[in-house]
C-alpha cells in the first residue's frame, strides 16, 4: 500500500476535490462504493492508496462512457449523476432523457450522500436549524449507496416549482417502474422529488453488503 503524498485532484462523489480533503470515512465509503462496483480489490482501509486512486478512475471512465452513450445534461444534474453507482448513472441519465420533450425544466439536485453526510442532515430539523428534511438516519437511505436521486422542477422562467402536481408530471413522463420507484408512490411520508433503483435486496441487506463491499444490485445493461 502506497499513500500518495503528494496533492493530487480526485473525483469524489460527483466533484473534483484535493485528495488531501478528505476524510478517513470520505475514503472509506468511496472504497466499499467501487468495491461493490468489482472496480477495487484492496482493503477498506480508508487510506487513499494508489489502488483507491486507480480504482476512481477506472469509475470516472466508466461514467465518462456513459454519459457518451446515453447523453449529457446541466451542470447540476451532472455533477449529482456522477455521485451514483454505475447502474444509478446509466437509470438517472435514461430518466433525464425521457424527459427532455417534457415543457418543464428538471434537474437532478442530490445524489449520492456519505453516512456523513447523511446524519448531519438528519439533524437538520431536530438538534440543528431548518426544516426536516429526512426520515433517514445514515445507512438507511438509498442516497448512501448511490442508489438515488432527487429532482427538482422549474417552470419557464427558472422558478422553483414546490407544488406536487408539476412532480406527478415529471414522474408520469419519466418513471420507469421496472427499473425505478418514486417516492411520491410512499403511502406513508410521500417524497415527490425521490427516486430510487429497484433491487431485489432490502434495505438491510443492502447495507451489509455496501458495508462489506459487495455487489447490491445489477450493472444496468445498456440497450
Ligand atoms: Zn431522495
Amino acid at each position: 500500500m502506497t499513500i500518495l503524498q503528494m496533492e493530487k485532484i480526485v473525483y469524489f462523489l460527483g466533484k473534483i476535490v484535493n485528495h488531501l480533503s478528505l476524510t478517513y470515512d470520505d475514503v472509506l465509503f468511496y472504497q466499499r462504493l467501487l468495491k461493490a462496483e468489482g472496480l477495487y480489490q484492496d482493503a477498506l482501509d480508508g487510506i487513499w492508496g494508489k489502488y483507491t486512486d486507480q480504482a476512481a478512475i477506472d469509475f470516472m471512465a466508466e461514467s465518462i462512457s456513459l454519459e457518451e452513450e446515453l447523453g449529457r445534461f446541466d451542470m447540476r444534474t451532472e455533477n449529482n449523476i456522477r455521485s451514483l453507482s454505475l447502474a444509478g448513472q446509466s437509470e438517472a441519465r435514461q430518466f433525464m432523457q425521457r424527459l427532455s420533450d417534457f415543457n418543464l425544466t428538471v434537474k437532478i439536485i442530490s445524489g449520492t450522500r456519505t453516512y456523513k453526510q447523511q446524519d448531519a442532515l438528519y439533524e437538520q430539523g431536530r438538534s440543528k436549524p431548518g426544516k426536516k428534511v429526512t426520515w433517514a438516519k445514515a445507512g438507511r437511505s438509498y442516497h448512501n449507496f448511490g442508489m438515488a436521486w432527487d429532482i427538482a422542477v422549474f417552470n419557464s422562467r427558472g422558478a422553483y416549482l414546490t407544488t406536487g402536481k408539476s412532480y406527478e408530471r415529471a414522474a408520469k413522463v419519466a418513471m420507469d417502474t421496472k427499473s425505478l420507484f418514486w417516492g411520491g408512490n410512499w403511502t406513508t411520508l410521500r417524497d415527490y422529488p425521490h427516486y430510487q433503483l429497484r433491487t431485489e435486496f432490502q434495505l438491510a441487506q443492502i447495507r451489509h453488503r455496501f458495508e462489506k463491499g459487495e455487489k447490491f444490485f445489477e450493472t444496468s445493461v445498456i440497450v
